[in-house]
């Protein structure tokens, strides 16, 4: 049973207990603030995986004191892999590099709020295929935590009442949806629920197409091998001309 009370030295009323948990509080000191940020997630019933966005839970300043935190046990793991880092000048800064990576670079889709986008309706009503890619992707997979470098396309089709979004805002969602530890087959899902819902179009797919990592530098050691995956939603299930359409623009 995992448990995680508010450690309280005396008793609280209940009411306390639906206060917001702040890292300032007496109570908390000493406490690492990942702890406090996971209380406040399991308290509002939010999932807290590896492609989950928790920036609703981080508060004003808290990231430079997160990165703190991630740094101090990254170095715990660099002492823990017997790296001399006080006498090796190449290690003397990782810790706080990788932290900085972590959070500041590679992951930070899971720490920053998604990306303004402005929704304009559709004045042109627009009902033809339009296709936005090769928009880079540059993510790390979830179970290694090795980098997945590919790219994807995006095929829209819209309708009368769609809302449309600039071209660039295409890579600026899909650069926040990649920019956390992710699974290949759950980013699609997860970036075209994003564009679904911003922009109601009939019609959407995605085909992504990366090379992960772990399968050069460890495992199998298969430098050449891609992994290609697509979703496809409304209209590009129904209409085959659509699909076939799509999949032969894509270059080869
Ligand atoms: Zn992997």
């Amino acid at each position: 049973m995992n448990m995680h009370p508010l450690r309280n030295p005396r008793p609280a009323p209940v009411v306390a207990l639906c206060q917001p948990v702040h890292a300032t509080d007496g109570v908390d000191a000493g406490r690492p603030l990942s702890s406090i940020i996971r209380e406040r997630m399991r308290l509002a019933d939010k999932r807290f995986h590896a492609n989950d966005n928790i920036s609703g839970f981080i508060q004003a300043g808290e990231l430079e004191q997160l990165l703190e935190e991630v740094e101090a046990k990254m170095q715990d793991v660099l002492d823990s892999l017997v790296i001399d880092t006080e006498h090796d000048h190449n290690t003397r800064g990782t810790a706080r590099r990788v932290a900085k990576m972590y959070l500041n670079e590679v992951f930070k889709g899971r720490y920053l709020p998604q990306p303004a986008i402005t929704e304009f309706p559709n004045a042109e009503r627009l009902n033809e295929l339009m296709i936005v890619g090769p928009i880079a992707v540059r993510s790390a997979c979830s179970h290694h935590f090795c980098p997945v470098i590919g790219k994807l396309w995006i095929g829209v089709l819209p309708n009368q009442n769609t809302t449309v979004i600039g071209l660039s805002k295409y890579a600026r969602l899909a650069e926040w949806v990649m920019g956390r530890p992710q699974i290949q087959e759950e980013a699609v899902v997860q970036l075209a629920d994003l564009i679904q819902s911003k922009t109601l179009p009939d019609g959407l797919a995605i085909v992504m197409e990366a090379s992960h990592f772990c399968m050069g530098w460890r495992g199998v050691k298969d430098m050449n091998s891609k992994m290609v995956n697509s979703v496809m939603r409304g209209a590009f299930l129904t209409e085959m001309t659509l699909r076939r359409e799509f999949l032969a623009l894509l270059p080869k």
